[in-house]
């Protein structure tokens, strides 16, 4: 046994946690899980030792019904009491890596898949680290069912107008015993719109932290009485929210993307790596902004990313580069969104960056202009293209980008094309509110 499985066996008797969940995520990001009854200690060491079988066919993304034995191994550097339930006969959750009956890695695990990506960095000792900002909206439903924000906050504002203010202290210190350090926290641009910045860790843990964090919110405000929607865009005409990535590559405690002898105290890997993503963007959009929903937060006018082009400080910008430099130094790609699976969308952005390290690709000049006011003229003489407009335009560069492919595997990237398809197809043929009113006089 581990001195690591040794503290969890401990914490799990003192705290007398009763049930353990173990957790993995499909292939959307949607967190799944088995919770087992602890009866004797001996129970949670067979948990770590053997894992837990389980059947992966009715698991979106997974395997076909004839293989469907799959195995849950519980990480234990991810064991956490879960704080919004019951403190008697608790519960905690551990995070599991999902293997074959084989003992080989499943090639339908997406927190495999971001495994695999981070081995080439340990590699070269370098670290991953990313730091995510997920927007969300607090929303009610009214007799009709209409969904309405729950109040009519602004940027930065405070209570009364502010009605989050009490289930933001209520998250914060839930968070908080789940091991989160969080930066701060705040009332967003749009109604009912919040967020809530934690600090970069290395990427699986962030990836962890992600699922963890969405999962917690829903079940704090659920207790309040109250939903949240991690929805790109739930209202028309409002912000939408996105999950806005600050990343940079540590080797040790160096970060490698300062540089303070440069023109901009960039590194030559930042300006690669930030190539390299701008490179791929087309493909990454379907992973990072994966529903036909995303695409409508994608457009001109609400502070999320239009054009394929990166600024020093430029909120119009796909990438910004933040003003800290030193250890602070890092890039904000703005194009993510809370609906992504944060495991695939870290794994597809990593190996973007990696190859523009691989390939010193270039990512010309910063744009320091509102981009949004650009003319197609303007546009055409900066080079500045478009990222994908629609989930189908994302979905195709997708088809055609090995890079991308390859981060997901064949296994993923076949499932999650053909998922993607059907969601557009289903989506296309509907027939809107919107449509009926500007068409139905023809
Ligand atoms: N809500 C904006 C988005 O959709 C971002 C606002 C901000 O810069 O925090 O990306
Ligand atoms: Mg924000
Ligand atoms: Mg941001």
């Amino acid at each position: 046994m581990t001195d690591v499985v040794g503290n969890v066996i401990k914490e799990i008797e003192e705290k007398n946690i009763k049930f353990i969940r173990l957790q993995f995520v499909d292939i959307h990001g949607t967190p799944k899980n088995i919770a087992v009854s602890l009866g004797k200690p001996e129970d949670i060491e067979d948990l770590f030792a053997d894992g837990m079988l389980f059947d992966g066919s009715s698991v979106e993304g997974f395997v076909e019904i004839h293989e469907s034995d799959l195995i849950l191994k519980p990480d234990p550097e991810t064991f956490s009491p879960l704080p919004w339930r019951p403190e008697e006969s608790g519960a905690g959750r551990l995070i599991c890596d999902i293997y074959t009956p084989e003992g080989e890695p499943f090639a339908g695990d997406p927190r495999s898949i971001l495994k695999k990506s981070l081995k080439k960095l340990d590699e070269k000792g370098y670290s991953y680290n990313i730091g995510p900002e997920p927007e969300f909206f607090i929303i009610d439903q009214d007799d009709d069912g209409n969904y309405y924000p729950i109040d009519n906050g602004g940027y930065f504002d405070v209570e009364p107008v502010d009605q989050g203010t009490d289930f933001r202290r209520q998250l914060v210190m839930d968070l908080e015993k789940l091991g989160f350090e969080l930066e701060g926290s705040h009332h967003e641009v749009a109604p009912g719109q919040n967020e809530l910045a934690f600090k970069f860790d290395q990427a699986l843990k962030t990836a962890d932290a992600v699922i963890t964090f969405k999962q917690a919110i829903k079940a704090i405000v659920d207790n309040i009485g109250y939903q949240v929607t991690f929805m790109p865009k739930p209202f028309f005409g409002e912000n939408g929210s996105g999950m806005h990535c600050h990343q940079s590559l540590f080797k040790g405690s160096e970060n490698l993307f300062s540089d303070p002898n440069s023109e901009n105290g960039l590194s030559q890997e930042a300006m690669y790596f930030m190539g390299g993503i701008l490179k791929h963007s087309a493909a990454l959009s379907a992973i990072v902004a994966p529903t036909v929903n995303s695409y409508k937060r994608l457009v001109p006018g609400y502070e999320a990313p239009v054009y394929k082009a990166y600024g020093l400080k430029n909120r119009s910008a796909l990438i910004r580069i933040p003003a800290a430099r030193g250890k602070g130094t890092r890039i904000e790609y703005r194009c993510p969104d809370p609906s992504c699976n944060p495991y695939l969308a870290f794994a597809a952005m990593l190996e973007a960056g990696l190859d523009g390290l691989e390939n010193k690709i270039d990512p010309g000049e910063p744009t320091e202009v509102n981009i949004y006011k650009l003319t197609e003229e303007d546009l055409k003489k900066r080079e500045i293209g478009l990222i994908p407009s629609s989930l189908w335009e994302a979905y195709h560069a997708l088809e055609e980008d090995p890079v991308i492919k390859g981060a997901l595997g064949d296994h993923i990237s076949e499932q999650f094309l053909k998922l993607k398809k059907a969601e557009w197809d289903e989506y296309r043929i509907q027939v809107f509110g919107y449509e009926q009113r500007k068409y139905i006089g023809i």
